[in-house]
């Protein structure tokens, strides 16, 4: 068929050019194209030659026919024109093809198309750490577009395509200005006829169902499963389900997974927090009590016999944190962290503290004599609360900054005696 055996020659430089392995897929194809050839654009100050090769070499590669002879008989036997690939195509038009979205080349035929990488549809999916404990399946009511199944996304009823005169079915128009010392600027721009679609539909012929629109509206109810274990920022994707368009691959309808929080449990990775407010008698005497899970469970969580709790003290427990994501089996640890309330002041009386006293550890040192205590001076405490008082601070040295500038600074302050 060929005439002649044709020599192998190299058949690896158009992946080494764009950076992928020879079973790059379609995609990684085109991701390695996109991002060569934007850095690589003469208008970015990229390397003209560089910008060539990366369009003749993803020219080759996308086209799967020349790819098969490409990998089989290398470089020299496209030249040959075995393929028809004939004389290779200007780099700007193919950066333009895939930027612009036009179509390839100039013939309009399907075959020459290339279909655009359709966006993804993103979601948050509120669930609760009930959810993500029990795993549990939400349904979703989405409208979304389809092709029409009328006319099957071509727009019209004969399914003709009508070529755009404005623009010759590019969907693009170039307009040339000079803009003096003989430089001329070229300006591209989307065609006003068409609106870039390249192509036109009769009034007659338009589709009666989708009004030449190629899509239509669909209601659509997706059952999201939130999977025991799953975590915040999680994301589940329904492949090929967001909106359909002609010439388009279909994008995915993402749903990320927002954590709402709960009033009791904090979650870290597969382990769960709770805190817990003892009375002083339950840290030193001993206590029970029930914890409801988050599957509803009472847990009975109880004192060894003896036991005194200091307060910020954690106690953990095997096996009751959450699932581990798809072994939900294995579960985490929950960590209880014990807060301990004083009574108030005023609550014990003096024989109340000669009991205690009795019970209690001894206090620590000796009384002072009174000799030591002539030798001190007396001060009075008062309350505060600590965090106010650095909030108080901070914004009273921010005053005096710019304060500075004006008089002496004084105190502003009183103070509590005189
Ligand atoms: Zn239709
Ligand atoms: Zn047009």
């Amino acid at each position: 068929m060929f005439g002649r055996t044709p020599k192998r020659s190299n058949n690896t430089k158009y992946y080494e050019i764009l950076g992928v392995s020879k079973s790059a897929t379609e995609d990684e194809l085109k991701k390695a194209y996109r991002k060569a050839a934007m850095k690589n654009h003469p208008d970015k100050g990229g390397d003209p030659e560089k910008f060539k090769e990366l369009g003749q070499a993803y020219e080759v590669l996308s086209d799967p026919e020349k790819r098969d002879i490409y990998d089989q008989y290398g470089e020299d036997a496209l030249k040959e024109g075995m393929g028809g690939a004939g004389a290779a195509h200007n780099p700007f038009d193919i950066f333009e093809s895939f930027f612009g979205g036009g179509t390839f080349g100039a013939g309009g035929s399907s075959r020459g198309r290339r279909r655009k990488q359709g966006e993804d549809v993103v979601h948050t999916l509120k669930v609760s750490l009930e959810d993500l404990y029990n795993g549990t399946t939400k349904k979703l009511s989405l409208s979304r577009n389809v092709l029409c199944p009328k006319c099957k996304g071509k727009g019209s009823k004969s399914g003709a395509l009508g070529k755009c005169y404005g623009c010759q079915g590019t969907g693009m128009k170039i307009t040339t200005r000079q803009i003096g010392l003989g430089m001329i600027q070229q300006m591209q721009h989307v065609c006003p006829e068409c609106r870039g679609a390249g192509e036109v539909i009769s009034e007659r012929d338009k589709c009666p169902q989708c009004k030449a629109n190629k899509v239509t509206q669909e209601k659509k109810v997706l059952e999201v499963h939130v999977e025991k274990g799953m975590q915040h920022g999680q994301k589940i994707a329904f492949e090929g389900q967001a909106d359909e368009a002609p010439d388009t691959i279909t994008g995915d309808i993402v749903f990320i997974l927002q954590l709402k929080e709960h009033p009791k449990f904090k979650r870290k990775f597969d382990d769960l927090y709770v805190e817990h407010t003892l009375s002083l008698t339950e840290a030193l005497c001993g206590f029970q009590f029930a914890l409801t899970h988050l599957d509803g469970r009472q847990l009975l969580i109880k004192s060894n016999p003896g036991e005194i709790i200091k307060p910020g003290q954690y106690k953990a427990i095997n096996d009751e944190g959450m699932p581990h994501h798809q072994r939900p089996f294995m579960k985490g640890r929950l960590y209880i962290q014990f807060n301990v309330e004083f009574p108030e002041c005023g609550i014990l009386s003096p024989d109340q503290c000669r009991t205690l006293e009795s019970v209690l550890p001894p206090r620590p040192g000796k009384n002072l004599s009174d000799m030591e205590l002539d030798d001190c001076e007396e001060v009075t405490m008062h309350d505060v609360n600590i965090d106010d008082e650095m909030r108080r601070k901070r914004y009273q040295q921010q005053q005096e900054a710019y304060d500075e500038d004006d008089e002496p600074a004084m105190p502003r302050v009183q103070c509590a005696q005189q």
